[in-house]
């Protein structure tokens, strides 16, 4: 029988990052300078990023990145993360399918975001920078990040998204706590948040506005860059730890998976979760079905439009082709569970665009009912984000029960739940709505992306 847990030796972890870019044919499309409409070059990104983040953010080609033994160290703190075969959930659902789960929110952060978070601030202390700039949405990359740089002695400057400053307030403690500067965005501190608030006062904010917000600040500090938690190549790099250790795990016992799936926001935990095994099927050497999941309410490869458009909404970031929304988009105010970025890495929407990878959506209150029959059965309270994954694989699950086919399913649990208990809380009194937009309100948020023809 397989364990409930398979856990890997220190001696088994992965020595280097899979760069899945490597074995695609049909390259992301590259970022490009919003400007001139050029590929955006080394120069014009490193008073942005990182110099080393920046030359794995443009490398298409090398298969690995060797991990540098300070990030293997402080991997070492709390991974091994465990993949749980998830026994009780198949009893539960009377399956005859086969669940494991990857759980990333075993750290203080209580999510997969430190992965990168402690790459980006290595780096950022190896170019001997006073600090870095980032944006939040609902804290977990924010989190993440100041816990890196606490570790490497960086200042840490945070602009959080302002409906979740208001509402998730013991998330800005714990940046606090750990030596964070956190303000609310839009704020009056950067001049794109005082345009912004002047031409829509009242707002709550977005993570593509707090994104310009943060990439002013970084570029206008001396001894300052920006990093990012999602979206980026550079973080699906970092990430591609978790597929690694996914598959060195089962690989143990000779499991071979026929479904992965993953919550998909910006697309970072995804990427990294399917990064080995995607790169199998790009090698002919294996196949895999892979599902993203995302909200319905904020459906970017479901709906979206495969198109060249801003990471922010303020326009000063680089252009990315991605399956967009527009970055004008903000969710309906009743979106409750994260995954709230307009776009999607340009890794994974070229792997959709190719038809390599699934996608589906999913209505919130369905997410939540998922998440509670899994904090029920399975005993961890699971991230309303996680909890999209969790949905999608009892669906997959539950079609193996109508037809009796023992499918092995693997999905990402990419936090814990603890901080979102506000959105739990609208779950349990009866109060969560669903919201799907129309076809003109997404028309409307279209309409805005930048004409680009290539
Ligand atoms: C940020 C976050 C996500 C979504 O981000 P991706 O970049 O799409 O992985 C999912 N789950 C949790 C717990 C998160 O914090």
């Amino acid at each position: 029988m397989v364990p409930y847990k398979i856990y890997l030796e220190e001696s088994e972890m992965p020595k280097a990052w899979y760069n899945l870019r490597a074995d695609m044919k049909n390259k992301p499309a590259p970022l490009l300078n919003p400007a001139t409409l050029k590929p955006m070059t080394f120069e014009e990104l490193t008073p942005v990023f990182c110099d080393e983040l920046v030359r794995q953010e443009l490398d298409n080609d090398t298969r690995f990145f060797e991990i540098p033994e300070e990030i293997r160290e402080f991997y070492k703190m709390y991974r091994p993360s465990p993949l749980t075969r998830a026994y009780f959930l198949e009893r539960a659902l009377d399956t005859p399918a086969k669940i494991y789960y990857k759980f990333e929110g075993n750290n203080t952060s209580g999510s997969h975001k430190l992965n990168s978070a402690v790459a980006q601030a290595y780096y950022a202390k190896k170019q001997g920078l006073k600090g870095v700039t980032t944006e939040t949405g609902a804290g977990q990359w924010g989190t993440a990040l100041s816990m890196a740089c606490s570790f490497f002695d960086l200042d840490c400057k945070v602009y959080m998204v302002k409906v979740s400053y208001e509402q998730k307030p013991f998330r800005r403690e714990v940046m606090r706590t750990y030596g964070a500067s956190v303000t609310p965005s839009p704020s009056e501190e950067t001049q794109v948040g005082r345009k912004i608030l002047e031409a829509h006062p009242g707002t709550t904010g977005s993570l593509g506005c707090a994104i310009s917000e943060a990439v002013e600040v970084a570029t206008s500090l001396p001894g300052y860059r920006y990093v990012l938690g999602s979206v980026l190549s550079q973080v699906l790099l970092h990430q591609s730890v978790i597929g690694l250790e996914t598959k060195a795990a089962l690989d143990k016992y000779g499991i071979k998976p026929d479904i992965i799936i993953g919550c998909a926001g910006g697309g970072s935990n995804l990427g990294g979760l399917i990064a080995p095994f995607m790169g199998e099927k790009l090698q002919g050497k294996a196949d895999y079905r892979f599902i993203a999941v995302e909200p319905a309410s904020c459906p970017s490869l479901t709906r979206g439009r495969y198109a060249y458009d801003f990471c922010d909404t303020g326009m000063v970031c680089p252009l990315a082709k991605m399956y967009t929304l527009g970055s004008n988009f903000i969710p309906s105010a009743n979106h409750a569970g994260g995954l709230r970025y307009h776009g999607m890495s340009s890794v994974l929407s070229q792997l959709y665009a190719d038809g390599l990878m699934e996608a589906t959506s999913v209505e919130q209150t369905a997410v939540f009912e998922a998440a509670r029959l899994f904090a029920r059965v399975e005993g961890t309270l699971p991230a309303p984000e996680s909890s999209h994954a969790i949905r999608a694989a009892i669906d997959e699950a539950l079609k193996c029960k109508e037809t009796g086919e023992e499918k092995t399913i693997v999905f990402g649990l990419t936090g814990t739940g603890y901080f979102d208990m506000t959105a739990y809380q609208k779950f349990n009194d009866g109060q969560m709505t669903d919201y799907i937009p129309s076809d003109e309100e997404l028309e409307a948020s279209l309409a805005t992306l930048p004409k680009v023809d290539l």
